[in-house]
């Protein structure tokens, strides 16, 4: 079976691996605070925190941001569950924005008519902003919403490391409060399980540094009380154990010298699938000359008014000829812990649409010639015999 991702490990990568084992700092060593400066050079921000998930950092995000119960997150359906639960996690309340037909990403439009007729009190305090599949749309225009309406903007930027807007790197926080990422092995650079976010405010900074362990500080500049003894440190907020460890930042460092390469041929594989699938009636993601999308996916929606079938049966045909595709993503906000909060079918008729119709095909660094040209003639095989 072609998978639609795979990590590709090295032999620096395994190398860089053994020598933290090596050490007697398996944690809390110097491999976290040298990854988190590797991602700061590369993105171009102030500050970066890592943890040990993409799902850890939105929830941190969202915390330093000071969310609570009440308050209203804004961001899209088609993402990953992580994306909304974050907001959950601090009994915020949340709503979707549907996504535009052109590249998936949130609708402008819709943001901005949603943001006119929501009641001042019910503005969001934070959008979660996803790069979806890699494409960081729309950063300039959000962020000028943000000022007018108040509220922050946190980048889901789990699909979109070493993707750039105006050369500007993801990550750099040029328009936004935080971005965070995500290392899991499907993603474009992998620990194993780990994530990171970056920051240019440097009161969010210290606080996510607190949060991602326990909430407690050893630096006695930052006590709110004398020191006590020796041995004294403070804990003053409710944290987590949410650090990332060495194994995995070493992994991280390892991985981040690739990054470029990495991107280079997901877009190589893209642009391979545009030329030899552009026949087929099938829509892709667009994405602007400004852009430089990491191609974390490569999707294809169905021309509904010409294609007999939809995703799924596709998807089924695909797997059949030993080719790995399925559907990013399932709409958040018709899993069943959703719809008790009230939300229902027809309540974002381009994300639900985009549901029925889309698919990712495969593509990692590894993926072989020979591969990627079975999966084109599959393709146009199955349209042929079928749509
Ligand atoms: C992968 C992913 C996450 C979660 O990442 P983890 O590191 O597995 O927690 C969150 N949001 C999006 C959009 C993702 O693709």
């Amino acid at each position: 079976m072609i998978p639609y991702a795979k990590p590709n490990i090295n032999n620096s990568d395994i190398k860089s691996v053994i020598k933290v084992l090596q050490t007697p700092f398996l944690t809390q060593g110097s491999k976290v605070p040298e990854f988190e400066k590797k991602i700061t050079e590369y993105t171009g921000s102030k500050h970066a925190v890592a943890v040990n998930s993409a799902t850890s950092a939105l929830h941190l995000a969202c915390l330093s941001i000071g969310l609570k119960k009440g308050d209203y997150v804004w961001t899209v359906s088609n993402s990953f569950v992580a994306s909304a639960n974050a907001a959950v996690y601090c009994n915020a309340n949340i709503d979707f924005v549907d996504i535009n037909e052109r590249n998936f990403n949130f609708s402008l439009d819709h943001l901005i008519q949603k943001l006119k007729k929501t009641k001042k009190n019910k503005l969001p305090k934070v959008f979660i902003n996803v790069h979806f599949g890699g494409l960081p749309d729309n950063q300039k225009r959000l962020k000028y919403l943000s000022n007018k309406y108040g509220f922050k903007i946190i980048e889901d930027a789990s699909h979109s490391l070493g993707a750039s807007f105006l050369n500007q790197k993801v990550g750099s926080c040029k328009w936004a409060d935080m971005t965070i990422f995500s290392f899991h092995p499907v993603k474009t650079i992998t620990t194993a399980e780990g994530g990171m976010i970056t920051t240019n405010n440097k009161k969010y900074f210290d606080k996510l540094l607190l949060l991602r362990t326990h909430g407690i500080t050893k630096n006695k500049d930052q006590f709110k009380f004398k020191m006590q003894n020796i041995s004294y440190y403070e804990q003053q907020y409710l944290g987590f154990n949410y650090r990332m460890n060495d194994i995995e930042a070493s992994l991280g460092i390892s991985q981040l010298k690739r990054i470029d390469k990495f991107v280079l041929k997901r877009n190589e594989i893209a642009r391979a699938y545009l030329e030899k699938l552009k026949d087929l009636p099938i829509f892709f993601q667009r994405i602007d000359k400004e852009y430089i999308s990491s191609y974390h996916l490569f999707v294809i929606k169905i021309n509904a008014k010409k294609v007999r079938f939809k995703s799924n049966f596709l998807i089924k045909e695909l797997r059949k000829n030993n080719i790995y595709s399925c559907l990013h993503y399932p709409p958040i906000h018709l899993h069943p812990f959703y719809r008790e909060k009230g939300f229902r079918n027809g309540y974002l008729p381009n994300t639900e649409d985009y549901s029925n119709l889309s698919l990712s095909l495969p593509i990692f660094f590894d993926l072989k010639k020979n591969e990627l040209n079975k999966i084109i003639n599959v393709l146009h095989k199955i349209f042929k015999l079928y749509a």
